[in-house]
């Protein structure tokens, strides 16, 4: 019995179809990269813009006949194109698909599995992911055991939803509202990711500094709750580094920034999205900061974590985005100077605040002029800041190979290759950096003397 898991969007869906690859191999299926042979084919959806949901509709319309072909088979779609409530609409467009399934919720395809063949260990599954409340299974079902599956990195999953409500934004319409995670969950997931060899765990929450606000474990504790997790988290062997995402400007209290720099296997590289660089178009995001507060939260950071890299998101092309408000953005980065810059063009989403009251009245080719616009900008800082690291020393932590080479990242989530004959995978390299470009780097392993 064969499975196929296909996954497109952030780094949640990664987790969460980690999750149902474990729970399925719980069930003795194994791992296929062809979904025509396997029996079971789940695709794990994103539609926080409209490009990913077209490919969703490609790969859907391309499994039709595969379906037709093999009634028995299992096709499941899951994710945020399902959402909380999308399902009856999908049954409609898609016959073809068995099964919907939420954001990190599979325990409807653990019901179905255990009414059509193997009921015991689904319901143990099943069980399991409702006395968690939060059914994402077991424990010991977070990452696949089979050797194929094995991550150096893994994510971690600690606060589900999102009840912010950027009036850009699909995520809480499809995710739900905000709820954490319990701390000794996340402890246990940890601790079951380092001891199937997991060396870097990052936590995840759309707002991931807002975590445990909502748990009433956290009622009155003056310390910034996923610092505690941090903490926790640091004391677990084998974890040898940890890495939170995505931050919102406003919850990045001192204590937190204090903790990443205390804290020796927390790495100094923090993602802040900023999504505009004006104020007025903030305001109609109602992303609740100003571009003077984001300015001096990055000074803050900066200033408390030594070393520290900062990634930032931006969308370009939000509706009635003047050239001058663009060009304010554009200042910003070359200013700042970060790290790291995801720049999207504006996808208006069903039934989001800026689609209901405001007007795309930019089109596709303006979008894409800012956006490559604002990615030359940042590849010319990348260039430059990467520059730096010529001759000098770095720690990177090896993920895998490529084309021969093996590749890894530096603590500030830097990519390096480097070449060389024996096994790095989930080991800690120590290279001198001999080439830079503004995506990578090139280095050369150390020889202690
Ligand atoms: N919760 C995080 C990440 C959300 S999704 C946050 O608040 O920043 C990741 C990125 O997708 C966002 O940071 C944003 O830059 C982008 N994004 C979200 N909705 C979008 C939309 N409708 N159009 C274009 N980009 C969008």
């Amino acid at each position: 019995m064969q499975y196929h898991v296909w996954t497109i969007g952030c780094q949640m869906n990664v987790a969460d179809s980690q999750r149902v690859a474990a729970g399925l191999e719980r069930l003795g299926y194994t791992a296929t990269d062809h979904a025509e042979e396997a029996d079971i084919v789940v695709l794990n959806t994103c539609v926080v813009r409209q490009q990913p949901e077209d490919k969703v509709v490609g790969r859907l319309q391309q499994l039709r006949n595969f379906k037709a072909k093999h009634p028995e088979r299992v096709l499941a779609l899951m994710g945020c194109m399902v959402g909380t409530r999308e399902k009856a609409a999908l049954e409609q467009r898609f016959p073809w698909v068995d099964l919907f399934l939420p954001p990190s919720d599979p325990t409807e395809l653990w019901a179905y599995l255990a009414q059509r063949e193997l009921l015991d260990e689904a319901q143990t599954l099943i069980a399991d992911a409702e006395s968690r409340r939060l059914a994402l299974g077991r424990t010991d079902t977070v990452l696949p055991p089979s050797e194929e599956s094995y991550t150096v990195s893994a994510y971690l999953p600690i606060v589900l939803g999102c009840s912010h409500a950027c009036t850009y934004c699909v995520i809480p319409y499809r995710r739900g509202a905000e709820r954490s995670r319990p701390l000794e969950t996340i402890v246990a997931e940890a601790q079951q990711l380092a001891s199937q060899g997991v060396k870097e765990i990052t936590l995840l929450g759309q707002i991931v500094d807002r975590y445990g606000y909502d748990l009433p474990e956290f009622a009155g504790a003056t310390q910034t709750p996923l610092v505690t997790v941090l903490q926790r988290v640091h004391e677990i062997e084998g974890v040898a580094r940890i890495r939170f995402l995505t931050s919102h400007p406003n919850w990045m209290r001192d204590d937190l920034l204090d903790a990443v720099a205390a804290l020796p296997k927390v790495c100094e590289h923090i993602e802040v999205p900023i999504q505009a660089g004006n104020d007025e178009v903030l305001a109609r995001m109602r992303r609740g900061y100003t571009v003077d507060d984001y300015r001096r939260l990055v000074a803050r950071i900066r200033d408390r974590i030594p070393g520290v890299s900062i990634a930032t998101d931006i969308i370009v092309g939000f509706p009635g985005e003047t050239e001058a408000q663009f060009e304010d953005t554009l200042a910003l980065l070359e200013e700042l100077q970060l790290d790291k810059a995801h720049i999207a063009r504006y996808s208006s989403r069903p039934l989001t605040v800026a689609t209901r009251t405001m007007d795309d009245n930019l089109t596709y080719d303006e979008k894409e002029r800012r956006r490559r616009e604002l990615d030359q900008a940042q590849t010319r800082i990348l260039k430059k800041l990467n520059a730096r690291f010529e001759g000098q020393e770095v720690e990177v932590l090896v993920e895998g190979q490529k084309k021969g080479r093996w590749f890894g990242r530096t603590r500030t989530d830097r990519l390096v290759f480097f070449s060389a004959e024996r096994n790095w995978l989930g080991h800690i390299a120590r290279l001198k950096v001999t080439w830079t470009g503004p995506w990578s780097l090139i280095g050369e392993t150390i020889i202690d003397a």
